[in-house]
């Protein structure tokens, strides 16, 4: 047994299924999960000590790669100070100061400790200011493990072929509507009339990267301004990411709510949701929606999303980002075109998915599609030629600003290998 392996059984004694977060377990592809030793840059090395070119970038948050110089900094800072109160500090203040200043829809914020967390509040929130309780959502999105959203939830649910988790009182799961991503005659049919608000990924990452087609969020906008429905984007991993205000800013569409995580937290653990100041005034204690956390801006955690906020406003990566994944995707659909592989390589800036399907993927049904045999072979490959990708089909793909030209050009260059 290798150093990974021996710490995998050691692990699947205490631990349900050896991890604390399923997809972590590589059911879906196969094998054993690595367990990783260190980060740094663009790169990360398990147990064993081989290395890899990370594409998982723990799942979102680490838009700078491993260890930036500001993140550690400003943790040490705070390491001479206090890790936690409980009480206000300055830097919640300045966060929030700086998510508001950076997302125009977002007036005000609250702080918390996950992106569940954020997306559990906002419905909430939602469900107490129109006083409506069905909300709708999107099949394939993923918001959390809430027990209203955790219905047709993508990858991590589909991975492990569970359509619901037991658990989810039928109850509640009866008030959330499950509409098909990129439909818009669904959302010209539904009635929106009693519905609390709509929740969705304004690009899908959570069943493998998926784009909202031309007009499909402006309707969207529409039909739940129109009828009173609060509209959320649950921007947790496309939110500083896509663009610097995130997929909102990119395709110029104003939410009444917004919930964030991953990058937010720079590593750490933080979420936030935030918008109109007239819904937001309704948490309490400035209203009566109750939210809290013991652990909610902790100064760890803030100073690292801080620090990796404002080196995003000062760098401004996103051209870079781009310039990165258009790199990869000229070569990936040149390689694809060489192997006459049937493969589909969705992009959206810095998040990626290469789908096994003949057809286009522009849904959860698309995208269930893939020959999911075909992609744990290619994933396997890939991991045996030194490149970490999410273990799993219905999965984004993330590229970090310590990505080089070198990376991509290797990680081209093993895709054609594994085609
Ligand atoms: C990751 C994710 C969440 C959940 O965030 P956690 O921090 O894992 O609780 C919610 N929504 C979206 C879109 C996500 O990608």
């Amino acid at each position: 047994m290798n150093h990974s392996e021996e710490l995998f059984s050691r692990a699947q004694r205490v631990i349900p299924g050896g991890v604390n977060s399923p997809v972590r377990a590589f059911r879906a592809v196969g094998g054993k999960p690595l367990f990783i030793e260190r980060g740094q840059g663009s790169h990360i090395w398990d147990a064993d000590g081989r290395e890899y070119i990370d594409y998982v970038g723990s799942w979102g948050p680490l838009i700078f790669g491993h260890r930036p110089p500001e993140v550690l900094d400003a943790l040490r800072g705070v390491l001479e100070i206090g890790t936690s109160f409980g009480a206000p500090t300055a830097r919640e203040v300045e966060l929030a100061e700086m998510i508001c200043s950076i997302v125009s829809s977002v007036e005000k914020v609250r702080l918390v400790s996950s992106g569940t967390e954020a997306t559990m509040a906002a419905i909430r929130v939602a469900r107490g200011f129109t006083g409506r309780e069905r909300i709708v959502k999107f099949d394939g999105c993923y918001h959390g493990h809430g027990d209203s959203l955790l219905v047709k939830a993508g990858s991590g649910v589909a991975t492990l072929g569970l359509p619901d988790s037991p658990g989810v009182p039928a109850a509640l799961a009866q008030l959330t509507t499950v509409l098909a991503f990129n439909d818009f005659d669904a959302l010209r049919n539904e009635r929106w009339g009693d519905v609390a608000c709509a929740i969705i990924e304004p690009v899908a990452g959570n069943m493998g990267t998926v784009a909202p087609e031309p007009g499909y969020l402006e309707l969207l906008r529409e039909v739940t301004k129109a009828s009173g429905t609060i509209l959320i984007f649950d921007e947790v991993m496309t939110g500083f990411r896509l663009a610097l205000g995130g997929a909102q800013q990119k395709y110029g569409i104003r939410p009444d709510m917004t919930t964030m995580g991953k990058v937010i937290g720079g590593g750490l653990p933080v979420g936030a949701y935030g918008g109109r100041a007239d819904i937001m005034n309704q948490v309490a204690p400035a209203g009566p929606i109750y939210q809290a956390g013991t652990l909610s801006g902790n100064p760890l955690a803030v100073s690292a999303g801080l620090a990796t906020l404002k080196r995003l406003r000062n760098e401004n990566p996103f051209g870079p980002l781009e310039e990165r994944g258009a790199r990869l995707e000229t070569g990936i659909r040149q390689a694809i075109r060489s192997s006459g592989v049937a493969a589909e390589f969705n992009r959206v800036g810095s998040m990626f998915t290469l789908f096994f399907t003949g057809q286009p993927v522009r849904d959860f049904t698309t995208a269930k599609n893939c020959d999911t045999q075909r992609f744990n072979r290619f994933f396997h490959s890939m991991l045996g030629q030194g490149i970490y990708l999410p273990p799993s089909q219905f999965e984004a793909a993330f590229i970090s600003a310590a990505h080089t030209d070198a990376d991509i050009d290797r990680t081209v260059a093993a895709v054609e290998k594994a085609l």
